[in-house]
């Protein structure tokens, strides 16, 4: 196991990457899955690991989102069970959504650990494992889902998506919020809300506003979601990679740091 001093600078970004290297062990992330974290690493360095105030806007116009929803469904792959497991079942459980696994590389081996590595973080139902439902526009494999699961959702959130298959749910009709670092992907290009945040971040945040806004009335949520813009929030996320959040001494800003 490699220990990772806690006062090393970078401490959080390789605890994370650490996560996902276990999740590989554990049979639960693909390969593939790591080098999609190496980019996402990438834009959050630039992003200076933060969460933006036009993410924190878009986590809150997803929790409002969710909320409201006839049948919120969240999609779970191999990086969101490694990164956020016990995160992820909490924020189903703060907007009585369902958890579904949804791979890109499905094999049933590794669809069943994501489930049984849920179950151990608390969840009590997870869906995926049916696949009678299928997303239309995707070739057999990339298309499956669960007909009473994202097959019946009016409200997905899909993290750290496939470009081609966050387009194909989008054109469905069902409402999508994406969590993606980088603003340019066609996952956050098709979703109504895109969410330009690391996911180890995102997650407890939409759980935050969730609870935040758990009474409140229907008006209200709707006022946040219709407040939400998401080409604003596309541009000022690349503004802010473009920028980068550095001073003149190279360091990191402090300012800004956690405004959420
Ligand atoms: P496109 O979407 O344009 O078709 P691609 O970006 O889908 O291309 P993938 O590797 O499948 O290629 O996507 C992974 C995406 O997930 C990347 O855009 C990456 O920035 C993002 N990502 C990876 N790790 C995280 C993380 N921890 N939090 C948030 N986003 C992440
Ligand atoms: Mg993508």
């Amino acid at each position: 196991d490699v220990e990772i001093p806690a006062d090393h600078p970078r401490y959080e970004s390789l605890v994370t990457r650490h996560r996902i290297e276990a999740g590989i062990e554990k049979g639960i992330t693909s390969r593939q899955g790591l080098i999609a974290q190496g980019r996402g690493e990438a834009f959050d360095y630039l992003l200076g690991e933060r969460t933006i105030p036009s993410a924190r806007a878009a986590e809150r116009a997803a929790a409002a989102l969710l909320l409201s929803a006839d049948h919120p469904v969240l999609s779970v792959n191999g990086n969101v069970a490694a990164l956020v497991p016990e995160e992820i079942v909490e924020l189903a459980a703060a907007t009585e959504a369902d958890l579904e696994v949804n791979l890109f590389n499905r094999t049933e081996e590794r669809m069943e650990r994501i489930a049984e590595h849920l179950r151990e973080h608390g969840a009590t139902e997870v869906k995926g494992l049916a696949g009678d439902g299928r997303i239309p526009g995707l070739s057999h494999e990339r298309a499956t889902v669960d007909a009473d699961g994202i097959g019946a959702a009016d409200v997905v959130l899909v993290p750290l998506e496939d470009g081609d298959r966050a387009e194909a749910l989008a054109s469905t009709g069902k409402t999508e919020i994406v969590i993606d670092l980088n603003p340019g992907s066609r996952s956050s290009r098709s979703a109504a809300v895109p969410i330009v945040d690391n996911i180890v971040r995102a997650i407890p945040n939409v759980t935050r506003h969730a609870r935040e806004l758990s009474d409140a009335p229907i008006e209200e949520l709707q006022y946040v979601i219709d407040s939400f813009d998401r080409e604003e929030a596309l541009e000022a996320a690349e503004t802010a990679i473009r920028r980068g959040s550095f001073d003149d001494d190279g360091d990191a800003e402090a300012d800004g740091r956690n405004d959420d």
